[in-house]
């Protein structure tokens, strides 16, 4: 789950090929203003979602009446595409959970002395940061036992 500052084709299909679903939003580029992200259509209305296929690489677009020839078609997952289709209670209730990781790293951030890091290189800053949540870790303990 990212913000639409990630809604890059690059992330995409870095996500993608890491195996995993992206869950972004989309910026309002020229293919969006045309409405090239939205589904299929026809007389008989707007497709419906019919499941996706990750070896595959695409998600199934179904005719609301079944009448038209094919009745189905795959489109290829891209960034205007994804395998988790916008708008979806899926997509919804994933995209949801990022902001409570948002918050977590807002109250690291600004709680738990973490925004102006007081160290410098990686190692040191892993370990600050282990120490940090440990620290965490075992207030939100001591709260439970009391
Ligand atoms: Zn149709």
């Amino acid at each position: 789950m990212l913000d639409r500052g990630y809604d890059a084709e690059v992330i995409y299909e870095g996500v993608e090929s890491r195996h995993m679903r992206p869950v972004v939003p989309l910026r309002k580029t020229p293919a969006v203003k045309a409405g090239k992200n939205k589904p299929p259509t026809c007389e008989h209305g707007t497709w419906t979602f019919a499941g996706s296929d990750a070896k595959r690489g695409a998600s199934k677009w179904r005719c609301p009446s079944g009448d038209c020839a094919p009745a189905s078609v795959w489109i290829k997952a891209d960034r205007l595409h994804t395998l988790i289709p916008r708008g979806t209670d899926r997509w919804k209730s994933l995209y949801h959970q990022r902001g409570a990781v948002e918050r977590e790293f807002g109250r690291l951030k600004h709680e738990w002395g973490m925004l102006p890091l007081r160290v410098r290189r990686l190692p040191r800053v892993r370990l600050h940061v282990d120490l940090t949540i440990l620290a965490k870790l075992a207030t939100a303990l001591a709260a439970t036992r009391t």
